[in-house]
């Protein structure tokens, strides 16, 4: 196969909620100063702004209007990982869990992932830096199908949501879930998250249009035993060696 060379060297890493996929992709843009698109974000934007404008998402019509907006306002800062619409950070309004489940609605609807393919594709494609990661669901599927390296990362539902209840400040831990009070026991907290991630894990590997799934020639990295240094040092060997062949 001959390669472009002038094209980034382009890493898909998809893999279900809470299996490490930002986390390890953030460490290795500061590590290594490589591009990085978190496709997850803009699905998350959607949501976000939709509601802001009291859309429901079962209107697909305005919602397409939304994504329109959007596209044109929105700018992606990789080296930060913000995400800002119309000059200004959206970020802070995207992490929590309820974000990523009312995301996980939107990504279902088939006009609104159309929209979003050729916006993702151009992030990835038009990045300076010699290496992109870019993360999501459908990254190795759909999006970058002759990606250069793909990995789907993974772990078991109890590891990932524990990642996630750590993560998740105690002033926010009420949004993770529409049915647990932040006053409740820990140990119900964290059920209420397992609950929520298992559902998301349902919704996203069970859509008609690109649903979660590990692309055949990806490579599985199963994360629920090692801390996020040995993920990133991990991923990063993967990708150095298969990049110094292409070199
Ligand atoms: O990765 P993150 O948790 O931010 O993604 C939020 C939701 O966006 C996912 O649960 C999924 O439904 C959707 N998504 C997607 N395809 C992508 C990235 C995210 O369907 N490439």
């Amino acid at each position: 196969m001959t390669q472009d060379k002038n094209k980034p060297f382009i890493v898909a890493i998809d893999g279900p909620a809470g299996g490490g996929k930002s986390s390890v992709c953030a460490q290795l843009c500061i590590q290594e100063g490589w591009g990085y698109i978190n496709t997850g974000a803009l699905y998350r934007a959607i949501a976000f702004l939709a509601g802001k404008k009291a859309i429901a998402f079962t209107d697909h019509g305005q919602l397409d209007d939304v994504v329109g907006d959007f596209v044109e306002k929105f700018q992606w800062d990789s080296k930060t990982s913000t995400l800002y619409y119309d000059g200004e950070s959206i970020s802070e309004h995207l992490q929590t869990e309820e974000a990523g489940a009312k995301a996980s609605q939107v990504a279902k609807i088939e006009t609104v992932r159309k929209a979003l393919i050729p916006v993702q594709r151009h992030l990835i494609f038009s990045s300076l830096k010699p290496v992109v990661l870019a993360d999501g669901r459908d990254i190795g599927t759909v999006i970058v199908p002759d990606a250069d390296l793909k990995v789907f990362l993974t772990a078991n539902l109890k590891t990932r949501a524990q990642r996630r209840y750590t993560q998740l400040e105690p002033q926010t831990l009420k949004t993770v879930s529409d049915h647990i009070s932040s006053s409740a026991p820990a140990d119900d907290q964290l059920n209420a998250i397992m609950h929520d991630m298992a559902l998301r894990d349902e919704q996203d590997e069970k859509r008609g249009v690109a649903p979660l799934s590990m692309a055949p020639d990806a490579i599985l990295v199963d994360t629920s035993d090692q801390s996020l240094e040995q993920v990133v040092d991990q991923v990063k060997a993967l990708i150095l060696d298969r990049y110094r062949l292409r070199k």
